[in-house]
């Protein structure tokens, strides 16, 4: 199968081929955990999960790794960013999001950190997002790989790329690295400022170019440091990708690397830098893909219009009124193509629920008539090689899911392929297991398990009181087992639940 994604480095469309046969080694520029991750970059992480699972559906070994940005380095000035975070963790505490309590000492940089990385995980988790399932093996921690910062960087100064100023803080030379500009289209020529990012650029003057950007700053008062050879201080924000994906990839050149737009200068532009200064390859990542902004109603995403929606605004019910099963936000997440502004609405969301609740009754009715059994399917079948052909052109997902939707309405001659074929799709759309329990009766876990008991009880106490005509009581009990987070239905057995989605 000829696969197509458009590459940011040569803006085309180019024939994906991986650099060692069936496996493909792919980094994804992950959160910074000074606050809780919101729908936008959730987006951009499905977005690559996404890329992920369809890989793995057409054959390939997925090496995945994604790192989380635990050093401060988010604004200039030390004061400024840990008030930041702790302003943050206060609104975060007033609205809902995080329990007072959560973190035992907010001053803690590493503890809020080590907060919001768990928080992270458990969204990303709900969401089906497959690589926080593999935390911490694939999802390392820049706080953990000073020392490989360190060490690239050293290597960076002997090759001639980086410089320590007079003022003992380290700078990438961008001079040295004529290919400087090529992905972002930010060449020297057309650069007129710094390319700092998100680290502090107030020695502009102590540069050689304005864009050279910072490695390493020497900083006794940094609020997290370490020693090094250019004094007590903390590294870059750029250079932890660079060493990560080398580390962990164990490639000098990777064939996917994926983030979203905005970190494509200077982030990704200075990660080409360091990677290629070290490796003296031409590339870093052969592929370079990008994810459009998320925004909500037509907007950019604004804590003071109230549209800033963390993941779990949406699951726990603060965005529609409703708790909204994390399967229905990933689908509404995922479903427009990663190249296009994807804009969040609670419409969409509803129009999400429904195409979720459809595969699900799809999967179950498949299930009762065939007891379970699927057959297995390959890529040689119809339809999923329709599927695999949509995915296969830049991940023309509204496609892919053309083909899911009409599968879901037809009447199959062999509904044991066909819930082979549903669980193919599902290996990619990711809907199950992350709803799994979700319709079903039984079900398998903790909490969850004992909500479900407890409406179980409602629902034969209603029954009993609809039986004695207490219709009042009744409604009361209807009304108690939906704000649980059920549907309830009532029929010539009785009444019976399913999970709400939402
Ligand atoms: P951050 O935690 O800020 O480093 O961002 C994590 C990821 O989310 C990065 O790949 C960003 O490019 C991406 N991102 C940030 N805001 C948005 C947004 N509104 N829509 C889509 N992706 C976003
Ligand atoms: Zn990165």
């Amino acid at each position: 199968m000829e696969i197509r994604f458009y590459n940011s480095l040569t803006k085309q469309r180019e024939l994906f081929e991986s650099l060692r046969l069936g496996v493909v080694s792919m980094y994804s520029c992950g959160p910074t955990v000074y606050d809780l991750a919101h729908i936008g970059n959730f987006r951009t992480f499905l977005f690559g999960d996404l890329l992920r699972r369809f890989l793995e559906l057409v054959g390939y070994r997925v090496d995945h790794v994604m790192n989380i940005t635990d050093v401060g380095h988010m604004t200039d000035g030390e004061e400024d960013r840990m008030t930041q975070a702790a302003s943050r963790m206060k609104e975060n505490k007033k609205t809902g999001r995080v329990a007072e309590g959560a973190v035992a000492n907010p001053d803690d940089p590493y503890q809020i950190a080590e907060y919001y990385t768990q928080a992270f995980l458990s969204d990303a988790r709900k969401l089906g997002y497959k690589i926080a399932f593999e935390y911490p093996q694939r999802v390392p921690k820049a706080t953990d790989h000073i020392d490989g910062m360190q060490e690239m960087i050293g290597e960076l100064i002997k090759r001639g790329h980086a410089y320590v100023a007079e003022d003992g803080v380290v700078y990438y030379s961008v001079e040295s690295f004529p290919e400087y500009g090529r992905l972002s289209g930010n060449t020297l020529e057309n650069l007129q400022s710094g390319a700092g990012g998100r680290v502090s650029d107030e020695n502009q003057s102590r540069k050689r170019h304005p864009a050279d950007f910072m490695l390493w700053k020497p900083d006794q008062h940094h609020i997290m440091k370490w020693a090094s050879p250019w004094g007590v201080g903390y590294p870059g924000w750029h250079i932890e990708c660079s060493v990560m994906a080398r580390k962990l990839l164990k490639r000098d050149v990777i064939d996917i690397h994926t983030g979203g737009e905005d970190l494509i200068f200077p982030h990704h532009e200075c990660e080409i830098a360091q990677s290629c200064g070290v490796t003296g390859s031409r590339r870093f990542a052969n592929f370079w893909l990008h994810a459009r902004f998320l925004f909500v109603n037509g907007e950019k995403m604004s804590k003071s219009k109230g549209t800033f929606y963390t993941a779990r605004d949406v699951f726990e019910g603060r965005v529609t009124g409703n708790p909204v099963h994390p399967a229905v936000l990933r689908y509404e997440l995922t479903k427009a193509h990663y190249r296009t502004n994807l804009d969040f609405s609670e419409k969409g969301l509803m129009d999400s629920g429904m195409a979720v609740r459809r595969l699900i009754e799809k999967r179950q009715s498949l299930e009762q008539l065939t007891n379970g059994q699927s057959a297995e399917v390959d890529l040689t079948h119809p339809l999923l090689a329709q599927f695999a052909a949509a995915l296969a052109d830049d991940l023309n997902i509204a496609e892919a899911l053309a083909i899911v939707n009409q599968f879901a309405r037809t009447d199959h001659r062999d509904p044991h392929e066909a819930l082979g074929v549903w669980k193919k799709i599902n290996s990619v759309l990711a809907i199950a297991p992350i709803t799994e329990g979700l319709l079903d009766e039984s079900d398998s876990g903790g909490g969850q398990d004992d909500a479900m008991r407890q409406a179980e009880e409602w629902c034969r106490e209603l029954d009993a009181a609809r039986r004695d005509k207490n219709y009042s009581r009744a409604d009361e009990l209807r009304k108690l087992i939906q704000d649980t987070g059920f549907e309830v239905r009532t029929g010539k057995e009785g009444t019976t639940i399913q999970r709400a989605l939402m």
